[in-house]
């Protein structure tokens, strides 16, 4: 029986805040969009409640600052509270002093609001590769002990393909990556930790290519989706191109309950557990 423990974790932003809508919605004008995220988020955790797993969430400061109640309860429900860095800017837009004072800042609001440690971090957008590996030392500095930024494969808006596909560590004196997990298969990766690709592909490639990274590859998988992903009746923006539309709202009515199935048939956890050797070996390394 494939009993391996894989990673379930939420990136805690709202509809409007995706790069998909990057173009058409500026970060200035958030505020005058109605909010869902809280709504959302509290449904995936009662949803996780009554599956009884436990999960990460990597979460935006803009979130956090809005809705000090729902930190609290991701915490109290026994969940790991973690960093989705502050307002969704892409690590690789920044500078190394802009990229500190961001996780920084998140960092420091999580904590106190949430009253508990935050040790994981995951660049909006995967926006983590060869040209920003400085971001590895600065996340170690500032206090985290993990990142989740880095995904293997080649995609439009992010990836980095060569880079491994299990945990590594990009500098020594850095904090551990925590790869996103991928399927390699005639000689290249394939995408196999959720986000779109789950929702727009049939539901079985994904669970056959989680069930091969477990039994061939013997690695834990990490599946990420967002709160807006449940949620089928969010506002639509207007002036969205068609790859972001196609991207952002396909079978957003049946994420629920493919949700469900998923948590039923594998064995999930939080990150910081389903890692805790890994992470143990680079703290002390
Ligand atoms: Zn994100």
């Amino acid at each position: 029986m494939n009993r391996i423990r894989n990673a379930m974790t939420v990136d805690v932003e709202d509809y409007f805040q995706v790069q998909a809508f990057a173009q058409c919605i500026d970060r200035k004008d958030w505020d005058a969009f109605p909010r869902r995220v809280d709504a959302n988020t509290n449904r995936i955790l009662d949803q996780f409640g009554a599956a009884g797993v436990k999960a990460t969430f990597f979460t935006l400061g803009w979130v956090a600052q809005r809705f000090p109640e729902l930190i609290r309860r991701i915490v109290a429900d026994g969940h790991e509270l973690a960093s989705h860095g502050w307002d969704h800017t892409r690590a690789d837009t920044q500078d190394p002093e802009a990229f500190r004072a961001d996780v920084r800042r998140t960092r420091a609001l999580l904590e106190d609001t949430g009253g508990t440690a935050v040790a994981g971090y995951r660049a909006a957008t995967f926006s983590v590769g060869r040209r920003n590996m400085w971001v590895f030392p600065i996340l170690r500095q500032e206090g985290y002990v993990y990142s989740s930024s880095i995904n293997p494969i080649r995609h439009d808006l992010y990836g980095m393909p060569d880079a491994p596909r299990v945990p590594f560590r990009p500098a020594a004196d850095g904090v551990v990556e925590l790869p996103m997990t991928t399927v390699r298969l005639f000689g290249r990766n394939w995408p196999c930790s959720g986000g779109g690709y789950f929702r727009l592909l049939p539901t079985v490639l994904y669970r056959t290519g989680l069930d091969r990274v477990n039994r061939h590859d013997r690695q834990p998988g990490i599946f990420y989706f967002h709160p807006w992903e449940v949620d089928p009746g969010q506002p639509r923006i207007p002036n969205a191109g068609w790859k972001s539309r196609l991207r952002h709202y396909t079978n957003l009515s049946r994420m629920g309950a493919d949700l469900d199935k998923l948590l039923r048939d594998f064995e999930w956890d939080r990150m910081d557990r389903v890692y805790a050797s890994v992470i143990a070996g680079a703290a002390g390394g």
